[in-house]
């Protein structure tokens, strides 16, 4: 066992002092690297790239998903921020009661309509569309951005300033 650590690290010189505990904790063969990477890795070099390459083959993310994911994270933020505030009932069924985000644009994270959960899984599962008329009129006032100016009222501004 330590032979081939050896033969695969050339360590031969800490071989013969190295303990069971200095071994890489998953295959048992290779040492642990010792070059001041985090002392808390039990895995060697090998193992450690094979468990990153597994983790990530299991975590495929789909374009539409990472879409998703950002423009909700997005939205929490505003949410946070109490930028964007649930209306008094759902959006769906009409009842009070604790409402969740629902988007209908993942390009448009401030286009929020409110629903229940139970709703809101059914609103997706039917692709049922909904009115966005007060959804609209939330994510103009959500947003921090002031409204673009026109040139012609930015240069009016300017000329009744200096008329002062
Ligand atoms: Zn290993
Ligand atoms: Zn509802």
């Amino acid at each position: 066992m330590l032979a081939e650590a050896c033969a695969v690290k050339r360590f031969c010189d800490t071989v013969d002092t190295m303990s069971e505990q200095q071994l890489c904790t998953r295959c048992k063969k290779n040492p642990r690297p010792n070059n001041g990477s985090d002392p808390r890795r039990r895995w060697c070099n090998s193992c450690h790239a094979a468990y990153v390459k597994e983790w990530r083959a299991g975590r495929t993310v789909t374009d539409e998903g990472r879409r998703r994911d950002i423009c909700r994270s997005y939205a929490n933020v505003y949410k946070r921020r109490g930028k964007l505030v649930p209306p008094g009932a759902c959006e769906w069924c009409h009842e009070p009661g604790e409402l969740q985000m629902h988007h209908p644009d993942f390009d448009r994270p401030l286009l929020v309509i409110w629903l229940h959960p139970a709703c809101r899984r059914e609103v997706e599962a039917k692709g049922a569309v909904l009115d966005q008329g007060p959804a609209l009129i939330r994510e103009v006032a959500a947003s921090t951005r002031s409204p673009r100016r026109k040139r012609s009222e930015i240069l009016a501004a300017k000329r009744a300033k200096e008329g002062q």
